[in-house]
């Protein structure tokens, strides 16, 4: 199984190291997503030295009003010199502030045109600002990533779809009542889906409250399975290689 988005380093959590080595014996390989520059050098060490972690680098939302030009001048540099997966997690959180909205579209522009020089996938995150995200991404031209823990309509889904981007299904699909989210996954193809724990956040039932882990993917696949009436091991199969498919892993 692949955790397509999840933040296992230090900076997050204390145990990262115990929580990388439990998911490598139980063949659980991540995608670990940086927030800015110092996370995406520490992933990149973590990807050397650990066979199941992925790097996504990036800069996010909730950095921004600390960042300038340099910094994308040093994410490029790491995009150019290290083995990296995608670009993540970038994109626009217009639930924490609206007041630096045109500095979250700038950011967001420059880091869509560097998935397109190096021919990498994004990983993109939509609050509130879905239709923004959404059309951003189209002007741009990009036409592979994943609209990590989605949480817009299932007409919005389908025309994420249709840009070629992958829809990524996170631990509020096993909390009571998620209404759109079962729709969704209902009206989705399963080569549509991708699936992710957003660690340290957002822990599924039965360990809604806990610190989350990738551990936990496995209540998110059930969940899934369960929605659509299909075997446990079908949506691990299909999950796993729709990420191995975009992320060239
Ligand atoms: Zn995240």
């Amino acid at each position: 199984m692949i955790d397509t988005h999840c933040h296992v380093y230090e900076e997050e959590m204390d145990n990262y190291k115990e929580i990388i080595e439990e998911c490598n014996k139980k063949d659980i390989s991540i995608i670990d997503n940086a927030i800015d520059i110092n996370t995406s050098k520490e992933i990149i060490e973590l990807s050397k030295k650990y066979n199941n972690v992925y790097a996504a680098i990036g800069l996010n939302y909730d950095q921004i009003d600390t960042f300038n030009k340099d910094d994308l001048k040093k994410l490029e540099e790491l995009i150019k010199n290290n083995d990296i997966v995608a670009i993540g997690e970038i994109g626009l959180d217009y639930y924490w502030t609206k007041d630096n909205k045109d500095k979250q579209i700038e950011y967001f522009k420059a880091q869509l045109e560097l998935s397109k020089k190096y021919d990498l996938p994004v990983i993109v995150h939509a609050r509130e600002s879905i239709q923004d995200v959404y059309d951003i991404i189209k002007e741009s031209g990009v036409s592979k990533g994943s609209m990590h823990c989605y949480t817009g309509s299932l007409e919005m889904a389908k025309e994420f779809i249709k840009l070629g981007f992958k829809i990524g299904i996170d631990g509020p699909i096993t909390y009571k009542n998620n209404k759109k989210g079962i729709e969704i996954i209902k009206n989705i193809d399963l080569k549509d889906i991708l699936i992710e724990t957003d660690s340290p956040y957002l822990s599924p039932e039965p360990n809604r409250g806990k610190q989350n882990s990738p551990l936990n993917l496995e209540y998110i696949a059930r969940k899934i399975s369960e929605i659509k009436e299909i075997s446990y091991e079908e949506v691990v199969n299909i999950t796993t290689n729709n990420a191995k498919e975009l992320y060239k892993i």
